[in-house]
């Protein structure tokens, strides 16, 4: 999906209006080194259009000078990496001489941008917003993202200019593998030690790479896309904006792949920005494979696989059902075994089960373990079907979907999972009224 990314001063309702537009709990944060700053990923839709939201708010706190050059970086990751920038000003404080330095690097771009006067709640407000053509940005929409107001007019204007993600023809499609993970966990060496060729320079200093390309591989039998994200530009000399392109590559490459082969580097463990990149993929329903890479680096003993795994599925719950495989990118080792997981998580993905084998196999078990009656009710199960999506999704037909609770649901899944196999797969089971 598309990326959009909101601009502005801190204090002109970045973030509120962020808020309002994802449901929180699916934001990301993405606290980089300590707290200077926070950045905001999150999904939203609109008029069934999907995109991705960055708040790129987080600025450096000090003085004036580091505060402008940070506003010009955030505006400069936006003009990169989004598909639409909408600049958010506010009607209270007027036309800022920030607001005009932003507007003077927004002039010249090329992508769509929304100049969005925030608090606009009055009619006297509303007449105060005219001074914002003073910024030569053209129309601009006036909201109160307090309570939402405008923001209609405002996403059907968005949704409208964003391009529209095309759709590849189905029977050409080769699987897509995205390589992802922080820099320097590997990513790079992993695809060059693929490829057998050094496709791309690695070096010891972070974020030495460039821009995510895709490579077609076919070899030993495989045939795929790899989606690589390792790609950084070397323009970005802080640590700190090497860490937010890499997530905004990981949140592209995430979408476009069909499963994503994280690589963790045993040394530093999976850590929160690890987390992050897992649960990105888990939401968008992907396929996972988790690669634990510079493993020849680390001690062992005959536990050592064991707990590291026991950690990582821990930190992965309840979505536990992913497969683990240790490499070294750099002495080849289980590189081939990584893929082969990759596949076969990417056929348990495409898996479709018959509606009759479904319904054969589930309801005799559902019948000896029926949803637990709700409020007095009884509920009971007649139908199950797989939905025709990219992903595994199936539907329960019931008389009382509503008073199915998540336990059930949790256990219908883990069944599904026990009979056909859907290792390294988001399963999403939905109720449906009969
Ligand atoms: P990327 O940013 O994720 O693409 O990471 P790179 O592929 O650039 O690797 C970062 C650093 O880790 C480089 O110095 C690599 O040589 C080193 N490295 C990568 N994989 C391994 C591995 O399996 N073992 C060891 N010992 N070093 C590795």
């Amino acid at each position: 999906s598309n990326i959009v990314a909101i601009v502005g001063r801190p204090n002109v309702g970045k973030s509120t209006f962020f808020n309002r537009l994802i449901q929180r709990r699916e934001a990301i944060v993405d606290a980089v080194s300590g707290v200077t700053r926070d950045r905001h990923y999150g999904k939203s839709d609109w008029n069934g259009k999907e995109f991705s939201l960055i708040d790129t708010g987080g600025y450096v706190k000090g003085s004036d000078d580091i505060f402008e050059a940070e506003i010009d970086k955030q505006v400069e990751l936006a003009i990169d990496e989004a598909d639409a920038i909408i600049f958010m000003v506010n009607v209270e404080d007027g036309v800022t001489g920030m607001d005009e330095d932003v507007a003077r690097l927004l002039r010249k771009v090329t992508k769509p941008v929304f100049l969005v006067v925030n608090k606009v709640d009055n009619g006297k407000r509303a007449e105060d917003a005219v001074e914002f053509y003073s910024l030569g940005l053209g129309e601009y929409y006036t909201i109160a993202s307090i309570n939402g107001s405008g923001t209609g007019d405002l996403l059907d204007a968005l949704v409208d200019a964003l391009p529209e993600v095309e759709e590849q023809e189905e029977e050409e499609v080769l699987p897509r593998f995205a390589v992802v993970g922080r820099p320097n966990a590997g990513k790079s060496s992993f695809i060059n030690a693929l490829i057998g060729e050094d496709r791309y320079i690695v070096t010891d200093i972070a974020g030495t790479t460039r821009d995510a390309i895709d490579t077609k591989y076919n070899r030993f039998g495989f045939e795929f896309n790899l989606v690589d994200t390792a790609g950084i530009r070397k323009k970005s000399k802080v640590k700190e904006d090497l860490e937010f392109y890499s997530v905004m590559r990981s949140v592209r490459a995430i979408e476009h792949s069909d499963v994503c082969l994280l690589v963790v580097d045993a040394n530093r463990g999976f850590d929160g920005q690890v987390q992050n990149i897992f649960w990105l993929a888990e939401r968008n329903r992907k396929g996972i494979v988790i690669l634990v890479n510079k493993w020849d680096l680390v001690e062992k003993d005959h536990k050592s696989t064991n707990e590291f795994e026991k950690h990582i599925r821990k930190q992965i719950e309840p979505f536990t059902d992913v497969p683990i495989v240790f490499i070294s990118a750099l002495t080849k080792q289980r590189i081939f075994k990584a893929i082969e997981t990759a596949v076969e998580v990417y056929k348990n993905r495409s898996k479709r089960i018959k509606t009759s084998e479904l319904n054969e196999t589930l309801l005799p078990i559902i019948d000896n373990y029926p949803p637990p009656a709700y409020k007095g009710k009884f509920v009971k199960i007649k139908y199950i079907m797989q939905l025709p999506t990219p992903q595994p999704q199936f539907a329960f037909f019931c008389n009382l979907p509503q008073y199915v609770r998540d336990p059930y649901k949790r256990y219908l899944e883990n069944k599904l999972r026990e009979i056909y196999d859907f290792t390294g797969v988001p399963v999403s089971v939905y109720m449906r009224k009969k």
